[in-house]
């Protein structure tokens, strides 16, 4: 009967509710525990250019393997760090971290490179961004141009004058800014027109198919020339064929990042790039060479 279905289904709920808030909770212990014993580590996939063939930059991505909990996705920790008040822990920790070792490998004498850093939406409006920013530079002693930061296209589903204030004083610390995931949020073109970005990446949904989906290779065809026309830089995400790789170049995408050229990679194995930046093992290498 309808009442005890429903007393059945409130029991149901309830305990799956109480399953996956007493995760929720393992979780963000092992999270505070991690920011506090160096659990955080970092690695980095190559940005190429697809005029040379060479890395021009790595994005830095966030990695946790807890002992209890095994292999934790950034997407997980980076959104339960959101809700419970870690995340500007979190990203200072990241953007010190990579900041660091791209200095490491200019020291060693490596060409220069960008360094890109994730910024979260949480994170994004911490009123302390700028100081984070600017601090981890000067720890690091790197120059801004090095250092861009990917923020994701659904930080400005809120279009507010706040957002905009935050994106100029980036800009006016000097560092480059990629709007990240672009075409996944509800892209509004005039805001790449109105905002300061200097790439744009487009999200890895699209590339994916873009080899058979016309509908997705019109799209990205069209995020390139309109990104052009406004001199805007395009990156592509997720690149894993030749075929795509192929189409990217045709259409005079800029860069592209993906598992073709090179998963992410511990910081240690950015040597497996030579000085230049060139991948060791890379298919592009005779097709992409100027
Ligand atoms: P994202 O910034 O769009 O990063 C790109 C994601 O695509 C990464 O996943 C990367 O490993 C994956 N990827 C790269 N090439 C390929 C490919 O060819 N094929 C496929 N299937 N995947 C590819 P990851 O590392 O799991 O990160 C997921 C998301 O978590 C990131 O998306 C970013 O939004 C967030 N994230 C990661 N690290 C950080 C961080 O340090 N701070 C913040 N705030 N967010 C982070
Ligand atoms: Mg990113
Ligand atoms: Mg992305
Ligand atoms: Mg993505």
């Amino acid at each position: 009967r309808a009442k005890d279905l429903g007393r059945a289904n409130f029991q149901f709920f309830s305990s799956e509710l109480n399953a996956r808030l007493q995760e929720r909770m393992a979780l963000e212990a092992a999270l505070r525990c991690a920011l506090r014993s160096d659990g955080i580590r970092v690695e980095y996939q190559p940005i190429v250019d697809l005029c040379t063939g060479r890395a021009v930059g790595v994005e830095a991505l966030a990695r946790w393997t807890d002992r209890h909990l095994g292999v934790v996705t950034p997407d997980r920790f980076i959104r339960v760090a959101e809700e419970c008040g870690l995340i500007s822990d979190l990203g200072r920790r990241i953007l010190q971290l990579a900041c660091r070792d791209l200095s490491h490998w200019l020291a060693a004498g490596r060409t220069a490179m960008q360094i890109s850093v994730n910024v979260s939406v949480r994170q994004f409006r911490e009123a302390d961004l700028i100081e984070q920013v600017s601090a981890a530079l000067e720890l690091a002693q790197l120059p801004p141009e090095l250092l861009c930061l990917e923020i994701t296209e659904s930080v400005m589903l809120q279009d507010t004058q706040a957002n905009e204030t935050t994106l100029r004083r980036l800009k006016e610390l000097g560092v480059s800014l990629a709007m990240d995931d672009f075409g996944t949020g509800y892209s509004s073109l005039s805001y790449l027109k109105r905002l300061p970005f200097d790439k744009v990446k487009i999200d890895r949904s699209f590339v994916r198919d873009l080899a058979v989906d016309p509908g997705d290779a019109a799209l990205v065809r069209s995020i390139i020339s309109m990104a052009h026309d406004l001199g805007i830089a395009v990156v592509a995400e997720g690149v894993e064929t030749v075929e795509q790789c192929r189409f990217l170049k045709r259409h005079g995408c800029d860069l592209i990042q993906g598992y073709l050229f090179s998963k992410p990679l511990p910081a240690d194995a950015i040597e497996t790039l030579d000085a230049e930046g060139r991948c060791l093992t890379c298919p592009l290498e005779s097709e992409a060479a100027p």
